[in-house]
Formats: structure tokens, sequence, C-alpha cells
């Protein structure tokens, strides 16, 4: 936090969703029922007291269910809210609270309270920043119930009624879902990651969003005068009049410098000296296509599958899945789809599981290990797939192959359920291309072993980074060693893009690496072939490809790979590339 002469103060968070807004604050207290207080149940009330808890419950269900029907179509189709509506009856929650009203013999709140308590600790402890952002969804379903307990009043947001930059803890889905955007500027929270609902949603509605502040809601006073970059990750409160001056130069810059490259971004994608690449989005919500289409995306490069596992009772149908795929593959066809199979820790992905919990989620039975021991889950999701694959262009991707082995038996067990689908006479495709993630450092060491069984690689430096550097890509204590350029992490890259060009076969990458147009030069040169990355992203990176030649691309790559540390190599891409990206896109 800087503090400079004119007491404009500078918060840093993270940048959740891009663009700038300058507006005036609107704190909405979000904190929740604070003071619970425990009392005990004479048996022969224990009964009214559960019945106390299912009608706060369907209440609660109630309020849902119409600010469902009140919401905008972005925000329904994320289908957040009906998650909610399930996380309502789940029985981590719902089961829990009651068994614990009959057994400990307390009154509804403090057995609701007890209970949450309870799971927000186990979602604590899990090292998958994505799900551990999940608890938020518990939080927000139990405080809603929780106010319906004991008759809090809710502050309703669609009375909010002049433009303003919304300043809270947290956004539940069903709060974000009543305010009526058009008066909503930007967003600024406390809580959450990139992947929170807040952020999912601020990009699903392209409003800028800064969140994981911490302070916010301590710093920022109602109607204080704020600028939001959601690029940068900046906000500012009570900015001074220079500050101010340069922030609305650089608004407009901005607005109109993705103007011009989004309309740019649907040409055609050739270096100077005519080489094709092709740039696509990556996606975790259905509706989030849209987004790649706006951007002028060439294809879905990684299609995140593991948001219609998570909080709810059981695992989604074949049916259901099918239907979602088919969604996303005809809005783009022609164009690709990559669908990464389900990569999640399977006791995290259930609420209601009774595996136990792992020391090590990040090294433990995550991802294709996961789907490997439940192929049950993995057959259901692999029909879903062959059928979607009978409505567009499909590929298939398997992530966080470690062995050998592994991909052979996703082979074996794909091709065994295409017969299971030719059996039941369903139509499907069979033979669609088959990938594998290159995110874990052994498969860069047996690249040609694995090469020998996929027709493409994909690189994804999230995990790549995190496993090869031992960096926990979720800990903030560590983050500043979390360097895409560090040579052991660019000469893992170059290794599986010889190798991909030795085989024959493609080699994408669709790791946030692939995010920042500085480095697009340098993934060229070491031999990158498509790139996917945040729909917003697309523009920038399309423009970098477009204003280069790839042999200068090579010969930048050459000199790059003398460096010894990442800030060497940053300064030779600055020094060869600067002028041609945005400040704000250059992160050191
Ligand atoms: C990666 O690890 O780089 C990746 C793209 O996958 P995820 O971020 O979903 O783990
Ligand atoms: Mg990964």
């Amino acid at each position: 936090m800087n503090k400079s002469a004119d007491s404009e103060i500078t918060l840093k968070g993270i940048n959740a969703s891009p663009g700038i807004c300058i507006g005036r604050a609107y704190l909405v207290d979000r904190e929740g029922v604070e003071v619970i207080n425990k009392y005990c149940i004479l048996e022969k009330h224990i009964k009214s007291e559960v019945k106390r808890f299912k009608t706060a419950v369907q209440n609660a269900r109630t309020e849902l269910q119409a600010v469902i029907e009140n919401s905008p179509q972005a925000l329904q189709k994320a289908q957040i809210l009906e998650t909610h509506v399930l996380l309502l009856n789940d029985k981590l929650l719902y089961g829990r609270t009651i068994e614990t009203i009959e057994k400990e013999r307390v009154n509804a709140e403090w057995a609701l309270k007890t209970v949450v308590t309870q799971i927000k600790a186990a979602f604590e402890e899990m090292t998958d920043v994505y799900l551990r952002e999940r608890v938020s969804d518990i939080v927000h379903v139990s405080d809603l119930v929780m106010r319906n307990l004991v008759g809090a009043e809710v502050k309703d947001l669609g009375k909010i009624d002049k433009r303003v930059i919304l300043v809270a803890r947290d956004i539940s889905p069903a709060d974000t879902s009543q305010i009526n955007l058009e008066r909503i500027q930007g967003v600024v929270t406390d809580l959450g990651g990139k992947t929170s609902h807040t952020g999912i949603i601020a990009r699903a509605l392209e409003i800028p969003a800064v969140v994981g502040l911490e302070v916010a809601t301590r710093r920022i006073n109602n109607d204080d005068l704020l600028i939001v970059d959601g690029t940068t990750g900046t906000v500012i409160i009570q900015p001074s009049e220079n500050t101010l001056v340069e922030y609305e130069d650089r608004k407009i810059h901005y607005e109109r410098r993705q103007a011009v490259i989004t309309r740019e971004s649907r040409l055609e994608t050739k270096t100077s000296d005519g080489h094709l690449y092709r740039v696509m989005g990556n996606i975790e919500l259905p509706e989030e296509v849209v987004a790649v289409i706006n951007y002028g995306g060439d294809g879905i490069g990684l299609y995140r599958t593991e948001f219609q596992y998570l909080n709810r009772p059981g695992f989604p149908s074949e049916n259901e899945l099918l239907e979602s795929y088919k969604d996303v593959i005809e809005v783009m066809a022609p164009r690709p789809v990559i669908i990464r199979t389900l990569d999640i820790n399977g006791d995290k992905a259930l609420a209601t599981s009774t595996t136990p919990a792992e020391d090590n989620p990040a090294l433990g039975l995550r991802a294709i290990r996961y789907c490997l021991k439940h192929p049950e889950v993995f057959r259901t999701q692999l029909r879903a797939i062959l059928r979607a694959a009978a409505f567009g262009d499909v590929r298939i991707l398997i992530p966080m192959v470690s062995t050998y082995f592994e991909i052979c038996e996703a082979k074996r067990l794909l091709d065994d359920t295409a017969k299971t689908l030719k059996k039941d006479r369903l139509p499907h495709k069979r033979g669609i291309p088959l990938g594998a993630m290159i995110e874990v450092p052994s498969a860069v060491v047996i690249a040609d072993l694995i090469a020998d069984e996929v027709d493409f690689f994909s690189i994804g430096t999230n995990d790549l980074i995190q496993y090869a550097l031992a960096i926990d890509r979720g800990n903030r204590l560590v983050s500043h060693l979390y360097q895409p350029l560090d040579p052991a992490i660019l000469r893992m890259i170059k290794r599986t893009a010889d190798v991909a060009r030795d085989k024959g076969i493609k080699v994408h990458m669709c790791g946030e690496m692939a995010n920042s147009p500085l480095y697009t030069p340098l993934l060229l040169g070491m031999g990158l072939e498509d790139l996917s990355m945040n729909p917003q992203a697309i523009p920038a990176v399309k423009r970098m490809i477009r204003s280069i030649s790839l042999s200068d691309a090579r010969t930048i790559t050459q000199d790059v790979f003398a460096c010894k540390t990442a800030k060497q190599t940053f300064e030779i891409l600055r020094e060869a590339y600067g002028d041609l990206v945005e400040n704000h896109l250059i992160e050191e």
C-alpha cells in the first residue's frame, strides 16, 4: 500500500477482470450474521427445531429461485445459483446440520455455524486454489439460511440507483445477480482470487474487477472516488488531480486500443514472414464461448470441465455433460474445441465424499490419476465427449500425465468407450485427436515416449512451473519465485516443442504464460504452434504475432538461451519487443 503526499492511497490486489473504471465507491455490507449464541434444546423440542431449520432452508431456496428468474442471461447460464440451490440440500451442509441439532441438542443457528466452520477448515487445507475458493459457495449459502433463521434483513442491491463501484468483503453470485448491471462500473473485494466467482462473473460481464485486496473495505469509505485498474490489479482511493487525469487518459487509450485490436482480431494471424498461427481461448463455463468469439478466438484451446462436478451431490450424468459440450461445440463450429478431461482430486470434487483428505493433494490422486482410479466417472465423461464430437471439431486432452502407462490406459478406456457407444447405437465420432497436457516434469523427460501415443501436446505452464520449480501456485509467499522465464522452464518448453517437431505432432500452450504478448515471440521462436489463453488476452497476442517475423523471433530465442536468469531474458524481450506492447501488459 502506498500513500502519496496528497493522501491518495494505492492498493494492490489480484487482477480478476481487465479494464479501467473511475467512479464512486458503494460499500456493500455483507459480513453475514456475526453473533450466534448457543443454547440447548429439550428432547421434546428437537423435532420442531429441525423443522425450523428446514423452513429456513425452504425460504432460502424460494429467495434463490426468485433471484435466478430475475438475473441476467449470462449469469443464468453460469448455473452458479442453481449450484447454490443444490447445495442447500447437500448432505454436508443440510444433513450434518440436522444431525448436529439431533445429536448435540443445540439450536439450529449454532448447529449450522459449527458445521460451516468444520467445512471451511477442511477446504482451507486444499492446495488446489480453484477448489479452495469454492468454500465461498458454502459460506454464501449458509449465510442465506442463517439470515432466514435469525430473521435478519437482507440489503437489496437491486436498489442501487446510481453508477457506482461495488466494494465488498466478497460478493456472492446471488448478490451479483440482484444488481442492476448498468449501474455497476467495477468491483473491488477483500477476498477471492482469479478463479473466485466474483472474478468469473466480472469477466463474463466484462466489468473491471480487482479482488483479494484484504483491506479494501477498511480503507475505502462510501462515496470515495476510486480508480480501478482491473488489468494491473490496482485500486487508487481518492486520487490526486494528476493521477485522475493520467488514468482518464489511460482509460480512453485502453478502450480505443481494445476496440481496434478486437476488430483486427478477426483477421488471419500471420507473422510478417508469412507463418500462420491459431490463437484460441480457455474457458471454464460454457457461456464464456461468447467472449472467445467476441475477442476473435480461433477455437477453444482448453475447455476446463471441472466446473460441472463441483458443489453438487453426485456426478453429472452423461446427457447433462453432452448438452453442455454440445452448446460450446455448436457455437464454435467449425472451429476446434479441445475438451480437457476432468482435472480434479475426486475427494474434493464431491463435497459429500467420505474418502479421507490427502495431506498433499497437488501431488495426490488428481486429474488422470483420479480418472483411472474411478473408470466409471471417466467413462461417462468420455462417452459424452465422443457423442458431442458428432457436432463439430472436437479433440480430447488428458491432464497431469506423468507416466507412459497413464496415456496408454486412457487410450484403452477411450477405445472401450467408443465400442460401447457403437453397441448402444448412439451417434458419436471415433478416432478424434488425442492430446497430452505437458505439465509435470516427468512428462517433459519422457515426451518422446508419450508423443508416440498422442496427436498433440499442450503445455500447461501453470502446473509445470509449480512442479518444476517447487512453488505452490496458490501460495502468495513464494509467488515472486513463480517465473515463467526461468531458464529451467524455458528449457522444458523447448524440449517439448523439439520432441513434437521430431515426432511430427502438434504442440500448443494453454498455460497463463501464453497470455502475455511480451512472451509471444519467444514462444513462437521455441517452436510452439497454437496458443490458448484467457479470451481477453487474445487480441493483444494476435497483434503481436502480426507485428513480428518468425525469423527474428528465432534469433532472439537463441540469445535468450544464453541467459542464466529470468531477469536477463525479460530485459532482452523488453528491449526487442517492449515498444509493441502496452505498458500495463508488461509484467516483471
Ligand atoms: C496449466 O496447468 O497450465 C493449465 C492450463 O491447467 P490448470 O491451470 O487448469 O491447471
Ligand atoms: Mg494444470
